[in-house]
């Protein structure tokens, strides 16, 4: 038996499980595309609904993989796409979003995000997502890797205030986040999610890491999916091509680490003591 994943709320009142499935680099790999879509389906079947895509990754492969996963099971998916900075105008956005939408076969995006910051002004964006919100086309918009900075310029332009997440990389080896960007958005309600929550799967063979898990009858993954769970209003989103380790994903979730637990995270991956710019991938 599992212990339910915890939720999250988006502005809007809805409600998301807090470990959710990336596919950045899904797609591009014919061989691999069967088992892809059995990880992402078994980790809808054990509760991981929220489905992290994008337009850029594999030119669209991606999110046609996604597609395939959530074939006559739209309802059991909260997804999220991202439009790419330079498509990012007004009638930029319109257009890809059309594109992601095709590619998915939904007629409904549940989040759109903005990839990352670009050469368009951030009020053509706000005013494409706001269009695309009236039209039924997303549910919901918000941006990738903005740092508080930005953050504060998007909540200043008409609409911006309306921002449902804010997705950047977080994870236990890269925690700057934690000093300034999570606190502002926790402060306004506007979920975090974290991106490479296993730092691309560098994590995995931590020495210290591995040390840790092996207490609680872990593995080195879990632990580092244990850790962000301890966070509120954070949604990781790990990606994996096998059906196998989204189960060992999903276990992490039944991991309670104590204040004794994260006391010896915290010497080993050290919490920020001041200010530093996001990091990106
Ligand atoms: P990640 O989730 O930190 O790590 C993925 C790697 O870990 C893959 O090599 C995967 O291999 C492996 N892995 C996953 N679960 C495992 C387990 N239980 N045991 C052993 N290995 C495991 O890295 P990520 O893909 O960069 O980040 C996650 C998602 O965040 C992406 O897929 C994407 O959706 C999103 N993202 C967003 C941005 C942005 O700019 N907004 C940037 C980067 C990523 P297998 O597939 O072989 O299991």
């Amino acid at each position: 038996m599992h212990d339910p994943i915890p939720t999250i709320t988006f502005p809007d009142g809805r409600k998301v499980p807090v470990l959710g499935q990336g596919t950045w680099r899904m797609g591009e790999n014919r061989a691999g595309a069967a088992d892809e879509v059995r990880s992402l389906q078994a980790g809808l079947d054990l509760g991981m609904t929220l489905i992290d895509t994008a337009e850029m990754y594999g030119d669209g492969a991606a999110e046609r993989i996604v597609g395939e996963a959530i074939k006559g099971r739209r309802g059991d998916a909260f997804l999220v796409s991202k439009v790419l900075p330079s498509n990012a105008s007004r009638t930029g956005t319109l257009a890809a979003c059309e594109r992601s939408l095709r590619n998915i076969g939904t007629d409904c995006l549940d989040l759109y995000l903005l990839h990352w910051r670009g050469g368009h002004p951030l009020t053509e964006t706000v005013a494409a997502f706001e269009e695309l919100k009236q039209a039924g086309k997303i549910r919901a918009w918000g941006v990738s890797n903005f740092d508080v900075d930005d953050m504060e310029e998007l909540a200043a332009v008409p609409d911006g205030g309306n921002v449902a997440a804010n997705q950047v990389l977080y994870n236990l080896a890269r925690r700057g986040v934690e000093f300034d960007l999570l606190p502002w958005c926790r402060g306004r309600g506007v979920p975090i999610m974290a991106y490479s929550p296993l730092d691309e799967g560098r994590l995995l063979n931590d020495a210290d890491l591995i040390h840790i898990a092996k207490a609680h009858q872990a593995t080195s993954a879990q632990v580092a999916l244990a850790f962000l769970k301890t966070r509120s209003g954070v949604i990781s989103i790990p990606k994996t091509g096998s059906a196998g380790r989204a189960r060992e994903n999903r276990d992490a979730m039944d991991i309670h680490l104590t204040a004794e637990n994260l006391a010896e995270l915290d010497r080993h991956f050290p919490p920020p003591k001041r200010k530093t710019r996001l990091e990106v991938i």
